[in-house]
């Protein structure tokens, strides 16, 4: 952090607070404490009769690979509204959310993804969107694993087809060494 963003003051210190246990970048021209936290991601397995919809990727990083629908959550939105709002945003689909699917963290990168089962309501997509090159139907057997994004992803799909009707939410981390 250069400039504070409450009054612009390009004068920071970096200090550990009273009472608190790290570094944090201190205004002493505002007295503002910048806290920095990790940002939430929010996306969806869309599943319509057996099938996931997948996106390849028309942005970087990763563009070209083929990706779960996920993006960063919004002010003011809730992770469902952001993950059914991703997938229409990357797809064109629409469908409902059935539950909370995986919650993958990457420490390294100060990223949480909540990653939601979405069942379509109904078979439609757009086979283009502006962020997406490409946006298909897979069988779970045609996935392919060596064109996907992130690990977020494949970690999901895996923990999916590793048992589909599990209740229980499936908790991943990647850790960057
Ligand atoms: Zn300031």
């Amino acid at each position: 952090m250069k400039f504070c963003s409450n009054c612009g003051n390009g004068d920071l210190e970096y200090i550990i607070p009273e009472g608190d246990h790290k570094h944090r970048y201190y205004c002493p021209n505002c007295d503002t404490i910048h806290y920095q936290n990790p940002r939430i991601i929010a996306g969806c397995v869309p599943m319509y009769e057996g099938k996931v919809l997948l996106a390849k990727r028309a942005i970087e990083p990763r563009y070209g690979f083929w990706n779960l629908p996920a993006g960063f959550l919004e002010n003011g939105e809730s992770p469902e509204d952001g993950a059914l709002r991703e997938l229409f945003e990357e797809t064109g689909a629409k469908g409902e959310v059935n539950r909370l699917h995986t919650v993958f963290s990457l420490p390294n990168f100060n990223q949480v993804y909540l990653l939601f089962l979405v069942d379509l309501t109904s078979e439609e997509y757009e086979a283009t969107t502006s962020e997406s090159l490409e946006v298909r139907f897979f069988e779970l057997d045609e996935i392919p694993w060596k064109e996907i994004a992130f690990e977020s992803s494949t970690f999901a799909l895996e923990s999916y087809i590793a048992s589909p009707s599990k209740e229980k939410v499936n908790l991943g981390q990647f850790v960057k060494y």
